[in-house]
């Protein structure tokens, strides 16, 4: 899988991608990254990228030219890649989103700033704007980096164990539930004792509940949508008897 990033603050995301599980994908193959500085793509001696806004107002936008520059140089053929563009206009990111887009070989970012970006980006050279969430970012460059985190642990070998992304939460639909490891008892704080029981079936069923549980006490809204069995209705209507005593 292979991410174009392109800002005006490329040194922005020397460390968030040098760290942890990132940096491990990409060192091994999984992942590749390519940070552009739209700036060199600028024309002329000042390599100017942004302007003021036609018909007045505070702020600076950025310009067309220098984005499609970049786009021209990345893309030459515009191949099958997909591009998006950072923007709190755009649609929600959310988990969905990012299991559709990690079906993609080959995604390209743009990064906007200042007051924002002129509208003939999204319009003419963006595929799609993606929003990471309903407040205002300084800049594309934190949206990016929380895009690119969550579509990379998509990507198959990006954990170690596969079935800890298959049960996280948002991807069942739910909230996952509680995790404990070592000590079994830290002072009078004690681990539940079905998972310490060995028995797969009644630890599964815990999680499950647990699960369901979580997701009522903290994300009601989730349960509209989620993928409900007989069994798991069940559970619900008594936890919520058990909510209401
Ligand atoms: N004036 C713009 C508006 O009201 O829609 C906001 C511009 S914002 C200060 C600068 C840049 O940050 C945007 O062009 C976009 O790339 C990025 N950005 C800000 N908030 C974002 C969000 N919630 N999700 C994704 N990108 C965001």
């Amino acid at each position: 899988m292979r991410f174009d990033i392109l800002t005006l603050f490329p040194e922005m995301f020397l460390s968030p991608f040098d760290a942890s599980l990132l940096k491990k994908a990409i060192e091994g193959g999984l992942i590749e990254i390519g940070i552009h500085n739209i700036r060199d793509y600028a024309p002329g001696k000042h390599r100017v990228v942004d302007d003021a806004p036609f018909g007045g107002g505070g702020g600076m936008i950025l310009k067309v030219e220098p984005v499609e520059r970049a786009l021209q140089a990345i893309l030459p053929d515009r191949e099958d890649a997909l591009v998006l563009l950072l923007s709190p206009q755009g649609e929600q990111f959310r988990q969905d989103t990012a299991e559709e887009l990690s079906r993609h070989d080959h995604l390209v970012l743009i990064c906007g700033h200042y007051e924002g970006v002129d509208e003939r980006i999204p319009h003419y050279l963006a595929d799609r704007e993606i929003s990471i969430g309903d407040y205002v970012l300084s800049g594309g460059e934190l949206a990016a980096m929380v895009v690119v985190d969550v579509i990379s642990r998509l990507v198959e070998g990006f954990t170690g164990n596969r079935d800890s992304v298959l049960f996280d939460s948002h991807t069942t639909g739910l909230l996952e539930g509680p995790h404990y490891t070592r000590p079994r008892k830290y002072g009078e704080w004690k681990v539940p004792e079905v998972l310490l029981s060995g028995h797969k079936k009644n630890i599964e069923n815990w999680r499950r509940r647990e699960a369901l549980r979580r997701t009522l006490d903290r994300r009601p809204d989730l349960l509209e949508s989620a993928t409900l069995s007989d069994d798991d209705k069940k559970i619900l209507a008594a936890l919520k008897n058990e909510l209401s005593e």
